[in-house]
């Protein structure tokens, strides 16, 4: 009853990649047809719980309904193993992952693990590759969702599945509407008539927006183009097959210069009609094995199948010519240009998401260069568009001194005591959400800015550690670069900011340990200020430098920080294992402290105490976090 849902466009007839589309298609379409006119609500759910599990190949399917009494939600449907017994329960609402999608009627998947706070992420982040939730959203209500466990001999859900899911679950929540709306009617007994008549115009309906759905959420509305998550798919099953027939892939990502001026200057309608226009020309020359795609705005890609290097950047000059042919939009002739970036499957990238990040970089590149084209070269990456508006960005960042500093406590192995708080820098912004300080600190540097955000961080991390003494006893520690440490007016900065030994004593600078081969001379005078004001200094990411112990030992130090990556291991890898045992042993020969970084499991807390490490600091015992989530924690603890 229902007919192929892609219009019969010539879009479509020239993407023939898109054939591998047509199980899915299928099975999608076998879906509508026998829930558009199954009337009994169970069957509709058994239905859609089968077709969703071949789908995304799950080993189970169920589906949660919201309860009328809308505190609940009861698992309405199910396939696969131990779908029986879960079928019929009830549980509240805000109960686990359900309850998530509940609240914020989005999708559960492995990548909302980035979202979360650090609390759900502790609660869920073993759950989050192993299950994939989708909401169903009816026309008028929410209604649950469709969620698959395990992924059928093991590994991740995708993004694809997820996308498949997300568009399945759209169509179906119209059908599983449609059968309630039904069986309330049956239920207030409506006359026989007015019931059938009901149902034609709802299966109408399901009709319409079932191929309205597939299409949009395919294609770009403007050019009809494959859109962002089509093009995300079709690369994906390139790169698959890439790998098996041990072929490369060339990327190209495609920008229009100055198409914003173009836009303004022409109208949006005949900004519209010249993205159509470069889409169709573009399209006319595709060979039938490459995908073009509108990512949004004036992005386009082209992925180019079994292309090398070479190839790929020949095909990137043909095309670029000829884009800059003069378009003709209502008798005027409109030029237009775009600057090309290329990146090669696998040797910049082995997943859709990094090379096109890849592409992106190289794309940014050319806008710079003479040529317009340009080859991903890594070198070359701070050039990002990323990195470009974070320098705009930054300088108005110290200036309103958007940063913040995260805590993540230090605690004593023997006895559990909590010691000390390394002090960790967020850039927290609207847009960019909470910036990690590895991808700021370098741009401070780079735009001269590090020194006085360093001094505010001292600054700070001692209030925050003089008000925390008032109650506890804890050190707080700040890292400091290199660069600053060799500021001609260290002493004097940091002697305004901490001015006595009474403050000097909450404080540990951690510094890293690469530092002291080259400027240890120099930085003898600094670092013996700096213990005399009663501040601990710490070496930092020890063992991934060239120092040796007993050269440090000259330095005022009194604490080293095993770096995290021997850590990570220590309970397999037993390289690592003697690396820490006679790194540990040593430095208390020496007399000082030791630390371990990157604690993230029992095993290795295990291993550290056996071998008398002093301190540990990492994910098992808390993530860093906030100034007001820390406090909450030293209560708790
Ligand atoms: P670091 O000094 O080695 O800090 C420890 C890093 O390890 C932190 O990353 C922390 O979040 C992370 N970490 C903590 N526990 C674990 C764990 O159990 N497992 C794993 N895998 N990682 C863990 P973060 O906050 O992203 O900081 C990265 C680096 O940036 C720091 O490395 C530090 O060198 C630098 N940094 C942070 N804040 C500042 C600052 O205010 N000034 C300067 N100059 N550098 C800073
Ligand atoms: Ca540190
Ligand atoms: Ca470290």
């Amino acid at each position: 009853m229902i007919n192929k849902p892609h219009k019969k466009s010539n879009v479509v007839d020239l993407n023939q990649s898109l054939k591998d589309r047509e199980i899915e298609i299928d099975l999608l379409q076998k879906t509508f047809a026998e829930i558009g006119s199954e009337l009994d609500l169970d069957k509709v759910f058994q239905i859609v719980a089968e077709r969703a599990r071949t789908l995304v190949q799950a080993e189970t399917l169920l589906i949660p309904l919201l309860d009328e009494n809308c505190e609940t939600y009861t698992y309405r449907g199910g396939s696969g193993k131990n779908s029986d017994e879960i079928v019929g329960e009830s549980l509240p609402l805000e109960f686990g992952v359900c309850g998530w999608v509940w609240k914020h009627k989005r999708p559960w998947w492995l990548g909302v693990l980035d979202e979360l706070s650090d609390d759900e992420k502790n609660l869920w982040e073993e759950e989050a590759g192993t299950m994939i939730m989708v909401p169903l959203q009816g026309r008028r209500h929410f209604l649950g969702g469709i969620s698959g466990i395990n992924k059928i001999g093991g590994g991740e859900f995708t993004r694809r599945d997820l996308n498949l899911l997300q568009m399945f679950a759209s169509i179906v929540s119209i059908a599983i509407e449609n059968a309630m709306a039904v069986n309330n009617m049956e239920k207030t007994r409506t006359t026989n008539d007015d019931y059938r008549m009901r149902l034609e115009v709802l299966n109408k309906q399901l009709l319409e927006s079932s191929k309205e759905l597939e299409y949009l959420s395919l294609y770009d509305t403007v050019t009809g183009l494959p859109n962002r998550s089509l093009f995300h798919d079709r690369l994906s099953r390139n790169i698959s097959q890439a790998i098996l027939a041990e072929e490369y892939i060339g990327l190209l990502l495609i920008d229009l210069n100055r198409f914003k001026e173009v836009n303004e200057a022409l109208g949006h309608d005949r900004g519209d009609l010249l993205l159509k226009k470069i889409a169709r020309r573009l399209e006319r020359n595709l060979k039938s094995n490459e995908t073009l795609a509108r990512l949004g705005g004036d992005e386009f890609v082209i992925i180019l199948p079994d292309c090398n290097e070479a190839q790929s950047m020949r095909r990137a000059k043909d095309l670029k010519v000829l884009l800059e042919e003069p378009f003709n939009i209502v008798n005027t002739k409109i030029v237009v240009s775009g600057s090309f970036g290329v990146a090669m499957f696998p040797v910049q990238g082995d997943d859709a998401s990094s090379l096109l990040s890849h592409a992106d970089s190289a794309m940014y590149e050319a806008k710079n260069n003479a040529t317009g084209l340009c080859l991903y070269d890594p070198a070359l990456d701070h050039m990002t568009r990323g990195h470009l508006v974070m320098v705009a960005d930054i300088r108005r960042a110290m200036e309103e001194r958007q940063f913040e500093l995260y805590y993540q406590p230090k605690i004593s192995i023997k006895d559990k005591k909590l010691i000390a708080a390394e002090a960790l820098g967020r850039w927290v912004t609207e847009e960019r959400g909470t910036v990690p300080p590895d991808s700021f600190i370098k741009v401070l540097e780079q735009n001269g800015l590090l020194n006085e955000y360093t001094y505010w961080a001292i600054e700070s991390a001692l209030q925050q550690a003089i008000i925390w003494n008032r109650e506890y006893n804890l050190r707080v520690a700040v890292n400091l670069s290199p660069h600053t440490l060799m500021d001609p007016k260290f002493i004097e900065n940091v002697d305004k900011i901490v001015g006595s030994k009474e403050n000097g004593q909450y404080l540990t600078f951690e510094i890293t340990e690469n530092l002291f081969l080259s400027e240890y001379d120099s930085l003898k005078d600094v670092l013996e200020y700096v213990c005399q004001l009663g501040i601990n200094l710490s070496i930092d990411d020890y063992g991934t430098g060239y120092s040796s112990l007993s050269r440090l030992i000259k330095l005022p130090v009194s604490e080293i920080k095993i770096d995290k990556s021997f850590i990570k291991n220590v309970d397999t890898n037993k390289d690592d294992e003697v690396v820490v045992k006679s790194t540990i042993d040593l430095a208390h020969n020496l007399g000082m402290t030791v630390v371990a970084e990157g604690v993230e499991d029992e095993a290795a807390m295990e291993i550290l105490r056996k071998y008398n490490c002093d301190v540990a600091q990492g994910f098992l015992i808390s993530r860093p976090l906030p100034a007001s989530e820390f406090d909450q924690f030293l209560k708790d603890y």
